[in-house]
């Protein structure tokens, strides 16, 4: 007999959602179809975790759906997706919910994004695209089987079992970003990847696929590096995931020595996963990947610090110069990897020094505008670290000096 899970319903479902809830119940006997949640909220809801976001499957059009929940109930719809029909419509209570009608996929090359077809299909075949059984589940919204648990994949003992397993062996081949959503479930709910899915997912690595978009992989990586605990890199390490993006092994990361940055505003928390996904880039293609130019600065610029940074240890011009003018998120990277006290000096004692003085006052002391400016800006700097210069007057009279003693 199937499991009814109207207390669990009642129970755990944020009030906000609750009247939501029904008049999308109200909507589907007023349509005539079969509305399911379905996917994270019916996992969340076993697990007897904080929901945080709810999906319905709507087996008909969702579009259509959303529009008579906006026409009856005054809902607002926030986004259509028209080649997926997908709605998101936020209720009165100020909730918002994802219908996305029921359909199939079809992927016509392993690692292309697939092609969505059948709208409106039975639950069966909609879940059949998905990529964990745990994500299998869904919960009848209305008709003979309201709130019983619709479980076509052994889902519910997979997650008592935690388990993570796929649905079919071609399912990292169709999609290798399911590897490092794998891992995110594992890591997040504390669960463990299943034997078979296991071998396969080691399989796909030893000859990972180069020739794909890698859009999706990198946003599976984001999420993956936004959950809060410590060890994500080293798993992802130990995995061998990184194989999705490169073929060299990153540089190993202490992601705890983050906190001696704290202190010095370089990042907020939000940016974390980026600096992460970023780490385990260094030592690829990256021409390759489809970055941003900012994303490319930062990679390069890591390198650049890691290369020059043993020849600047003598003094601390030297640090000043290796640590100036490069992009908060080159220091973090370069920091996770090498824990360089002189980081944290600069970052304490030199980062604020800067000569006052500018081109125009060296013309006024009868400099001819040449490169020559820098050095004497960088001589003054040095005064000014070694705590022999303080005033902007101090700088002149220096510059003065120089002049004279160069005979410039
Ligand atoms: P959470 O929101 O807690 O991270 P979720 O299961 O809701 O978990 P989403 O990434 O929002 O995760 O995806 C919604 C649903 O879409 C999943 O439950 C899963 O069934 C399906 N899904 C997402 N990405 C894939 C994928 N790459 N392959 C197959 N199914 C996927």
């Amino acid at each position: 007999m199937s499991k009814n899970l109207e207390f669990e319903l009642k129970n755990q479902i944020p009030e906000l959602y609750k009247s939501a809830i029904k008049i999308s119940e109200q909507t589907a006997e007023e349509l005539h179809c079969n509305i399911y949640l379905i996917g994270g909220i019916v996992r969340d809801l076993i697990l007897n975790n904080t929901i945080k976001d709810i999906d319905i499957a709507v087996q008909a059009d969702a579009v259509m759906f959303a529009k008579r929940l906006e026409k009856k109930y005054g809902c607002k719809i926030l986004k259509i997706q028209e080649n997926l029909r997908t709605a998101s419509v936020e209720f009165k209570s100020g909730c918002v919910i994802d219908f996305a009608s029921t359909r199939e996929e079809l992927y016509k090359a392993p690692g292309m994004l697939p092609v969505a077809h059948n709208f409106g299909c039975d639950l069966k075949s909609d879940v059949q695209r998905r990529d964990f059984t745990i994500n299998t589940l869904a919960i009848s919204l209305n008709g003979a089987e309201k709130y019983n648990l619709i479980d076509f994949y052994n889902g519910y003992d997979d997650i008592k079992n935690k388990k993570i397993r796929i649905l079919h062996n071609n399912s990292f081949i169709d999609d290798p970003s399911r590897i490092v959503r794998a891992l995110k479930f594992m890591v997040r709910l504390n669960f463990s990847i299943e034997e078979n899915t296991i071998k396969l997912l080691n399989e796909y690595l030893s000859n990972p696929c180069r020739n794909i978009p890698i859009e999706r992989i990198k946003n599976e990586f984001l999420q993956y590096f936004s959950i809060k605990k410590d060890n994500t890199f080293d798993i992802a390490l130990d995995f061998g995931v990184f194989k999705l993006l490169s073929d060299n092994p990153p540089l190993t990361v202490n992601i705890k020595v983050l906190d001696n940055l704290k202190l010095f505003n370089l990042f907020d928390d939000d940016e974390i996963n980026e600096i992460l996904l970023l780490c385990l880039l260094l030592n690829s293609d990256y021409n390759s990947l489809s970055l941003t130019s900012q994303e490319k600065k930062i990679l390069i610029e890591v390198k650049e610090l890691l290369n020059n940074a043993e020849h600047s240890f003598s003094d601390d011009f030297k640090i000043y110069k290796l640590f100036n003018k490069k992009l908060n998120k080159s220091l973090i990277i370069y920091y996770l990897i090498t824990k360089d006290e002189n980081l944290i000096k600069y970052l304490n004692k030199l980062k604020n020094i800067t000569v006052e003085i500018n081109g125009n006052d060296l013309i006024e002391l009868g400099y001819k505008p040449s490169g020559y400016f820098t050095v004497v800006f960088d001589e003054i700097l040095k005064e000014k670290i070694k705590g022999n210069i303080t005033t902007k007057q101090e700088e002149i009279n220096f510059a003065k000096f120089i002049k004279e003693k160069r005979n410039i």
